[in-house]
């Protein structure tokens, strides 16, 4: 059994087969999913999905692409989050590397997301790109207000922050980069990461794992980037998938197995 811990089921690539990446998935052994939300408009198609499929859950978050357009309030993401079937919170954080939005306002965008999260007792879903030192002293403040649980989703920063994550008992979660062929840094910082605080994810449909990178990528090619990281880590992929599903559920522990 595996869990794809973040994907994207409402984006359009799915919306002419979506009965058939559902099944595929389940083929495969992918017996839960998370769709995330990443803006305000999207929620109400994610939050349907999630109430009629009962192994699929939620999150409500506004991307850091659009926090300056979408910026959302603490109240909203509380209520949010109060629903039926949304487990965490996000996806929120820090996009240096495309910049879509302003910093100043991806950096409010996120505190709210934590203090939020902080009230509600869910996790925070991470997305952090080319801004490592902002993230950190943004952590570091939240912990300062009373901490978080966290998740550093389809982690590919530096090994300093995998440092950072893993001393503060942070997840990270691998998604098919992590089987790029130019990913070795990202391997090496993946070693260092304790299979306590691993989970697996696809982020379709984004970023198909090698050997079916360029492909739509779908929950079923969870499998694909599980067993890799398995051999990566010395594992067998009975226990990484057993593993990772465990951490997912207690990471997430507002969702209920069925
Ligand atoms: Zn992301
Ligand atoms: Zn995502």
């Amino acid at each position: 059994m595996l869990v794809d811990s973040h994907c994207h089921l409402d984006d359009e690539r799915f919306k002419d087969d979506l009965p058939d990446v559902l099944k595929r998935a389940g083929e495969a052994g992918i017996d839960y999913m998370q769709t995330i939300c990443t803006q305000k408009a999207d929620f109400p198609v994610i939050h349907k999905m999630a109430l009629e499929h009962s192994n699929i859950f939620c999150s409500y978050g506004i991307h850091p692409h659009h926090a300056d357009t979408d910026m959302v309030s603490e109240e909203e993401i509380i209520a949010h989050g109060k629903l039926d079937k949304v487990i965490g919170i996000g996806e929120t954080g820090l996009d240096y590397y495309y910049d879509n939005s302003d910093r100043k306002a991806q950096q409010e965008s996120f505190r709210r997301h934590l203090r939020a999260a902080r009230t509600l007792d869910l996790p925070v879903i991470i997305h952090t790109r080319d801004a490592d030192a902002d993230t950190i002293a943004i952590l570091d403040e939240a912990k300062r207000e009373g901490g978080n649980r966290l998740l550093l989703h389809c982690f590919s920063s530096t090994l300093e922050l995998a440092e950072y994550a893993v001393a503060n008992g942070i997840y990270l979660s691998a998604s098919g980069i992590v089987t790029f062929k130019t990913a070795d840094v990202l391997r090496e910082a993946f070693k260092i990461v304790p299979p306590e605080l691993l989970l697996v994810e696809t982020d379709a449909p984004y970023l198909a794992p090698v050997p079916l990178r360029g492909k739509r990528c779908e929950p079923a090619f969870t499998a694909t980037t599980a067993a890799f990281v398995a051999d990566l880590k010395g594992m067998s992929l009975e226990d990484l998938a057993a593993v990772t599903t465990r951490n997912f559920f207690h990471l997430f522990s507002k969702a209920k197995q069925v």
